[in-house]
């Protein structure tokens, strides 16, 4: 359910600011904290500030960057939405993620077409004001409007961000406004000791800025003593109880919001902003979280891929493979396979011990071939086999050159052949700008009843968010049919393959969508549900067999 069916007059503001160093998570932390004030009965949304030049991370390599995550209404944004949409279980938009270069974007186009009047347009106000009026979107709408704003405090690129954070909490006041800082507490393993410097500097950094923190989050391998708080909250100029400590989640990230009202943080947030403190409902996801400390069963998955050195380029893939694991009461053991070390002579050593396997989306030819030798490998072992995108697209090459006989079948993303079984499509054709043009964002599905497709969503018309330019070329859609190619899934004019599968195989589905970026915790996605169902299966069936 959408929470905002009942607007909120004005909304209260929930800054997240990082210090000390990156990768502390504050993605997670926003996102628990988004949880846990939803689960006391107030809407909520979270909005990422991202600073750098980048219009969106669209452009920008996986390994810089990570995943990138679409949201429904297309927009290709930070992967922290993805942590955002799994723990709220909502569907966020476009207007969630901003970026410094859409910001200076906007503030420029207005100049060029003389909007301000013959004034220099600088930092402060025009591009705070910019950034403000993105951060007030969503004000009426939400009870809660988190803001995270990305990078470190200190950093010449959060500036104007941490100046919009400034004057917004003077507008506001501090009965609507709240700033949290994420720090670090390193523990010298020489001296036995946990060391506060690092966060006092970084708190003297945040007020630099004009912004004193309310509450401290304070990351740490152990838990902090009472004094180690107390002197924090001392040094940083914070109540005691307002020193929060967040040691690593033992076993998942999906434990950080109950760490946190263990904590007591959102008693501490809605008695900040003078809210009513109504009854908690965390079981539902207390439950979810004990199933994944406490699985039954195990499967081991393989993922190939060629950005396998950089864990978050398959973000949402490894999320889904937990949601999908704790409803089949499974752990997914998932092991990285990079596809461009997969021959013909290595690919039964590598593959043969796996009880399913996902081939994952991709751009440009690299580690291609790896893929499509491991397809044929899983397609002639009945193995269960995944294809997200471009794993799909390789499916139908793999089909075709090994069943069809199309000896130079190929995508013509990497070679031109009489045979493009994968192809642009005409209104692609005519694109010249890389940004933001491929099929992106929600678009319907309508799937075939008796199909594996149809048993595992259940329903025959679906709704899967896409990011791709090329497709399955119709003109080889009866060929592949011939051979046993189910077509399960098509866009709702017939004219888009969205989901083929094969006859004769116990779970071999491709789909041209990409189902990991829906796929929330507790709920999980349905096609990834239905292959840890099949990897289960298969590995009850060849558990003697296999050594
Ligand atoms: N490169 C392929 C295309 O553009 C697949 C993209 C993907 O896997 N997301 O169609």
């Amino acid at each position: 359910m959408d929470s905002n069916t009942n607007p909120p007059a004005s909304s209260k503001y929930i800054f997240i600011t990082g210090g000390v160093l990156s990768s502390l998570g504050k993605g997670i932390a926003s996102a628990s904290l988004g949880l846990l004030l939803k689960q006391r009965g107030y809407s909520v949304t979270i909005m990422k500030l991202d600073p750098y030049i980048n219009v969106d991370p669209g452009t920008m390599n996986p390994f810089q960057h990570g995943e990138v995550y679409v949201t429904d209404d297309g927009a290709e944004t930070d992967l922290d939405l993805g942590h955002y949409e799994r723990f709220l279980g909502e569907s966020l938009q476009r207007h969630n993620n901003t970026t410094a270069g859409q910001v200076y974007y906007e503030v420029i186009t207005k100049e060029r077409k003389g909007h301000y009047l013959g004034k220099t347009v600088q930092v402060i106000p025009h591009i705070t004001d910019e950034i403000k009026k993105r951060i007030k979107f969503f004000d009426g709408k939400y009870n809660f409007i988190i803001i995270e704003i990305g990078g470190t405090v200190g950093d010449i690129e959060s500036l104007p961000f941490l100046e919009a954070q400034r004057q917004l909490g003077l507008e506001k006041g501090p009965q609507s406004v709240l700033n949290l800082h994420l720090t670090f507490v390193p523990y010298i393993k020489g001296a036995g000791e946990l060391k506060t410097k690092p966060t006092q500097h970084s708190v003297k950094a945040l007020m630099e800025s004009g912004i004193r923190p309310d509450i401290l989050l304070c990351r740490c391998e152990h838990k902090i003593s009472k004094d180690i708080r107390s002197k924090i909250a001392l040094f940083c100029n914070v109540d005691d109880q307002a020193v929060i400590d967040v040691p690593d989640a033992e076993t998942t990230i999906y434990e950080v919001p109950l760490m946190f009202a263990k904590r007591n943080l959102d008693v501490l947030i809605l008695n900040k902003l003078k809210l009513k403190v109504k009854p908690i409902k965390i079981n539902t996801w207390t439950k979810f979280v004990h199933r994944i400390k406490n699985p039954k069963y195990q499967v081991n998955v393989g993922l190939v891929g060629k950005y396998t050195q950089y864990r978050d380029s398959y973000k949402s893939i490894l999320e889904a493979f937990i949601h999908a694991g704790s409803i089949n009461n499974t752990h997914v053991n998932v092991e990285l396979i990079d596809s461009e070390q997969i021959t013909l002579e290595n690919v039964a050593e590598k593959l043969h011990n796996l009880d399913g396997v996902l081939v994952g989306p991709g751009f440009g030819s690299r580690g291609i071939d790896g893929k499509i030798i491991s397809i044929q490998y899983l397609r002639e072992n009945k193995i269960p086999f995944f294809g997200i995108c471009l794993g799909m697209q390789c499916a139908v090459i793999e089909f075709a050159r090994n069943v069809c006989n199309l000896i130079n079948a190929h995508s013509a993303e990497f070679a031109k052949t009489e045979n493009n079984v994968i192809d642009l499509m005409d209104e692609q054709k005519k694109i010249k700008d890389k940004g933001g043009t491929m099929r992106l964002g929600a678009y319907p599905c309508i799937i075939k009843p008796n199909t594996i497709a149809y048993d595992a969503y259940k329903t025959t018309q679906i709704s899967e968010r896409h990011r791709h330019r090329y497709e399955l070329n119709n003109n080889f859609r009866d060929l592949l049919q011939s051979k046993g190619m189910i077509m399960s899934g098509l866009s709702p004019d017939g004219q888009l393959v969205e989901i083929i599968e094969l006859s004769g195989h116990p779970w071999f589905v491709g789909v041209q969508f990409h189902p990991e970026l829906k796929s929330r915790a507790v709920t999980g996605s349905p096609l990834f549900i239905s292959f840890i169902n099949a990897a289960l299966k298969y590995r009850k069936s060849t558990n003697n067999s296999r050594s």
